[in-house]
């Protein structure tokens, strides 16, 4: 994952200025068949934007940041009970080529094979992005909504109805329930490749006064053990 610091300082919602507190991560696909996302990105960065995320992505890995992740962005709209807008932090994945949008979110695959492997791949690189934002803001990808799509925050009554993502996933065999699964093990996973500190108590040319150490040591209660070098 790189993320590519890329402000979108002409967009209106960027010079509101507004801050949250970060309480989950909404999710959207952007409902165009455009797979770059640096175009969106681009495009997010008008004047006359009316709408914003924090970062878009796509299957590669660079995520566009737009906005500082603190900033209350415009991208889930609102329901009945308010907008997700308050306290979510938001990102656009990017959608393949190869699909049609015929009314609302259906859509016809122009190459079942290829927007397969697209999907899946932005599917892996959205994982990344909501683990590594769970962990910045310390936050439990499990709990019951953190981590939810645009469709799920307009079932919750704080977004506007919207089928992203299940429009797209549903079709892969994607869920958000399989989603949110796939964070957490992420995030354990990279508890794994923490960096140990490894506290070494003496350095002998002799093995016997070596071993006389680490005697005393696991005497003393301490885990010790000998290594040649
Ligand atoms: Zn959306």
């Amino acid at each position: 994952m790189n993320i590519i610091q890329q402000t979108a300082t002409k967009n209106p919602c960027y010079q509101a200025g507004r801050r949250i507190t970060p309480k989950g991560i909404m999710i959207h696909s952007i409902g165009v068949p455009q797979p770059d996302p640096k175009v969106i990105a681009n495009n997010f960065n008008q004047g006359n934007a009316d709408s914003c995320v924090h970062a878009v992505i796509g299957t590669g890995e660079e995520v566009y940041q737009l906005l500082p992740w603190d900033y209350r962005a415009w991208h889930c709209g609102s329901g009945p009970k308010g907008s997700g807008n308050g306290t979510y932090i938001s990102f656009e994945m990017t959608e393949p080529s190869t699909i049609r949008y015929t009314n609302g979110a259906n859509w016809v695959d122009l190459d079942p094979e290829a927007t397969r492997r697209f999907v899946l791949q932005t599917y892996g690189r959205a994982v990344e992005l909501a683990a590594y934002l769970c962990k910045l803001y310390g936050l439990d990808p499990e709990a019951k909504g953190v981590l939810i799509s645009h469709a799920e925050g307009h079932q919750m009554g704080i977004a506007s109805n919207h089928a992203d993502v299940e429009h797209i996933w549903d079709r892969e065999g994607l869920s958000m329930a399989q989603f949110r699964k796939d964070v957490a093990a992420a995030m354990r996973a990279g508890e794994d490749e923490k960096i140990r500190y490894i506290v070494q108590a003496g350095a002998f040319a002799s093995e016997e006064n070596a071993r006389r150490l680490v005697e005393q040591l696991k005497a003393a209660g301490f885990s010790a053990y000998i290594r040649e070098v």
